[in-house]
């Protein structure tokens, strides 16, 4: 983003994955974050999540496409951060007993090789030392390996880039003070209204396009 489109001040609403990656990002980029969270970052959707990293089923193309492109992109942010022990690059073993399943997952390989994903059949004995507790059925033939998939811990990432937002600047708010009570969508503009806690202090903020837009 040029430096002329690009927002001095941004109010991310919501600390989770979605919100604590924004709210980092922007935050390092030199812009004036406040990230809202009307609870804890991370407690909220994000906690449940498998949080499993892979573009194995997902279709079309273009959707599989975004999806590689974000485990990449994990995988990167990871390294940035020196290695982060949040991001688990497991792999992942996949297997079918019945011939129709069988015939469903080598198809399925067959279209993620073709699109350039990490994907290949093992023997059972290849997974066997992959994964030593694994016992697998006695009918399963060849197991389906994504060398490049993983899963994320999502407590200790949305620690860490909360953490980031507010080492560039960003300021955290939680709890009350943190919820948004009011959006009021006017054209052009949204103006927001949070921390309305008995006490506690009201936030307005307010955003605009950049001019001529
Ligand atoms: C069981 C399960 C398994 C999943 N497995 C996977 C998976 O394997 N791989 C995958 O990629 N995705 C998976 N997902 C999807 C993924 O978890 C979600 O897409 C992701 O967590 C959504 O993140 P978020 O930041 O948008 O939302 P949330 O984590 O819900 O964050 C929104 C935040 O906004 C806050 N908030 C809400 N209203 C306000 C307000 N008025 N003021 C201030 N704060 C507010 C909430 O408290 C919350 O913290 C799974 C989801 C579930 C439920």
């Amino acid at each position: 983003m040029s430096a002329e489109l690009r927002p001095r001040r941004c109010v991310v609403i919501g600390a989770g994955v979605l919100g604590v990656c924004v709210a980092a990002r922007l935050a390092e980029a030199g812009t004036e974050v406040t990230l809202l969270e009307r609870d804890r970052p991370g407690r909220a959707t994000t906690r449940s999540s498998f949080a499993w990293l892979n573009a194995n089923d997902k279709t079309p193309q273009a959707y599989h496409d975004l999806n590689y492109a974000g485990m990449q992109a994990w995988a990167g942010l990871s390294a940035a951060l020196g290695g982060a022990a949040w991001y688990r690059p497991s792999g992942n073993l996949e297997w079918a007993v019945s011939a129709t399943g069988r015939a469903l997952l080598a198809a399925r390989l067959r279209r993620l090789t073709g699109w350039g994903y990490p994907a290949r059949l093992i023997s059972a004995r290849q997974a066997a030392e992959l994964e030593p507790s694994l016992r697998l059925p006695r009918s399963a033939p060849d197991v389906a390996w994504f060398p490049g998939e993983g899963y994320l811990v999502t407590e200790s990432m949305v620690s860490q880039l909360t953490d980031v937002a507010a080492r560039h600047g960003a300021t955290v708010l939680t709890g009350a003070p943190g919820h948004v009570v009011g959006l009021d969508p006017v054209p052009g503009q949204m103006k927001g209204e949070w921390g309305g806690g008995r006490g506690a202090e009201v936030g307005r903020g307010r955003c605009e396009p950049p001019p001529g837009k």
